[in-house]
């Protein structure tokens, strides 16, 4: 069993190292990042030294919504050198679990400085900001700033890193709007699970419907469901998508009782596995953006 940090103070290095086998200690030396979500840990394995060690609580095709921490989880986050959450309180669980967990480090706040979404119906801010790449801009912005404080002698490998990811969102923020700039602005409108892609429909120019609000905590209302079916029926929305992280069975049966056909999965709060479409944030974007582009010019 691997000696707690204090343990190894309380021994000093030179007891440590007779005391641990060398696989050991190479494993205790790599520094742990942990990120609540798929997302935040795509971004934090883009930006962060190569020698950091990055995993994700909530992994892919799972809802950060309804997140339940277990005592692995707990004990990960507890031996962590850094944490990453999304913050806007996407992660109502975290404070809970850090306490529970006994870290004491620092928690970077990913979306910090940007200006929520907030108003209409719901309550509080709209957390899904990633959705918008120029808002993805300031996260990664947000993470370099911090590993340069918390990883001073790698920050020329942090700087090169930002720079490269920068350049690679910008042109794909590009690219995304070429794509739905093609579609004629009245067909721009699309039915999801749950109400994530505010950000994206601002930024790029489409208008999304949702069942659920912001969250995925409460069961979308029967009148909800209704209005969805009627905007089928009567206003001709075309492009219903099923999201990774939700049981598609409720979008399967407004697409049925509106007469329409579901135009794909879209993927709003999680990362797909290795092997699916969307196994990294920039290639989720881009998924996201063609799969709409192709389902609403149909
Ligand atoms: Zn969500």
């Amino acid at each position: 069993m691997p000696l707690t940090r204090r343990q190894a103070l309380r021994l000093g290095s030179a007891a440590l190292a007779a005391a641990v086998p060398p696989a050991v200690q190479a494993q205790a030396a790599r520094r742990q990042l942990v990120c609540s979500f798929s997302i935040l840990a795509d971004m934090a394995q883009e930006l962060a030294p190569a020698a950091v060690q990055v995993t994700a609580l909530v992994g892919a095709n799972a809802d950060a919504h309804v997140y339940q921490p277990s005592p692995a989880d707990a004990r990960r986050l507890g031996q962590a050198d850094l944490v990453v959450v999304n913050g806007l309180a996407f992660e109502g669980w975290i404070e809970r679990m850090i306490k529970v967990a006994g870290y004491r480090g620092q928690v970077v706040v990913a979306s910090q400085g940007i200006q929520p979404r907030s108003g209409g119906h719901h309550h509080g801010a709209d957390p899904h900001a990633w959705q918008d790449l120029a808002l993805a801009r300031r996260y990664a912005q947000n993470l370099s700033t911090a590993f340069a404080l918390r990883w001073p002698e790698q920050r020329d490998e942090i700087t090169q890193r930002g720079a490269d990811y920068l350049a690679r969102i910008d042109a794909l923020d590009r690219q995304v709007r070429e794509w739905l700039s093609a579609v004629p602005r009245a067909q721009r409108r699309v039915i999801t699970s749950h109400d994530a892609f505010g950000y994206f429909g601002a930024a790029y120019g489409v208008d999304f419907l949702a069942a659920q609000g912001w969250s995925t905590h409460s069961e979308p209302s029967a009148a909800a469901v209704g209005g969805l079916i009627r905007q089928i029926r009567k206003e001709g929305v075309r492009a219903i998508f099923i999201e990774n992280i939700s049981d598609p069975r409720l979008i399967e049966r407004i697409a049925r009782e509106g007469g329409a056909r579901i135009g794909g999965t879209l993927y709003s709060d999680a990362l797909s596995l290795a092997d699916g479409p969307a196994a990294t944030y920039l290639r989720m974007m881009e998924h996201n953006a063609r799969s709409l582009a192709t389902a609403l010019q149909g």
